[in-house]
């Protein structure tokens, strides 16, 4: 349990010194059993300790004391929607992320071009979540109805939530969203080649998602 807890400071940590997180933005957690474990409200991912993070049941009843980030409705509902496929979250604002959720023109059946395998194994389907409130119960609403099916969300104008059977597929997930979005502002504008439909098939059916 305790190894967890590191793990999950060290990856925010990382996150911060990447600049995928930046001021006190982000959150991540970890579910064991019937504890989840999430970084504290008004916390920078930069310096969290073991001792500061918060400890939650299934309601969002604190079971340590600690106060959880404003963010964990959604937590909870993902993890209840989820089932066995989450036993981890990283929620995150990183830059080319949020400017993708913020065009206008994003389809939200394709929100990203297959530009490489790794996106085709670690993030599609991506789902798109309408804008709501941070924080709020539509939001959290919005994203356990698609967390049933989808590993990888983008939240209209906010950022993105990725979930995980640990804490390290979930963190490859949302690394793996951030790079292809910045891809996608890269070559706004190029010829692309992209993976054909027959390459896409070989690679689903190469690497399973589940
Ligand atoms: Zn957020």
């Amino acid at each position: 349990m305790k190894e967890l807890l590191r793990e999950l400071c060290d990856a925010a940590a990382s996150f911060h010194a990447r600049g995928y997180a930046f001021g006190s933005t982000g959150n991540l957690s970890i579910r064991c059993g019937e504890q989840i474990w999430i970084s504290p409200t008004g916390a920078s991912l930069r310096n969290l300790s073991p001792e500061a993070l918060a400890c939650i049941d299934a309601d969002g009843r604190s079971l340590n004391g600690n106060r959880p980030s404003k963010e964990y409705p959604f937590h909870l509902a993902a993890y209840r929607a989820a089932g066995g496929r989450a036993n981890a979250i990283v929620h995150l604002h990183s830059t080319h992320a949020v400017a993708l959720s913020c065009l206008e023109s994003l389809d939200p059946l394709e929100p990203l071009p297959v530009f490489t395998p790794y996106y085709l194994m670690r993030v599609a389907p991506l789902a798109v979540i309408d804008y709501y409130t941070p924080g709020s119960n539509e939001l959290a609403a919005a994203i356990g109805r698609a967390a049933t099916e989808h590993d990888c969300l983008l939240l209209r104008n906010h950022g993105m939530v990725c979930l995980g059977r640990t804490l390290a597929e979930a963190a490859d997930r949302s690394e793996e969203l951030e790079e292809t979005a910045r891809l996608y502002f890269l070559l706004r504008g190029e010829r692309v080649r992209f993976l054909t439909p027959g390459e896409r098939d070989q690679i689903l059916r190469a690497f399973p998602r589940r």
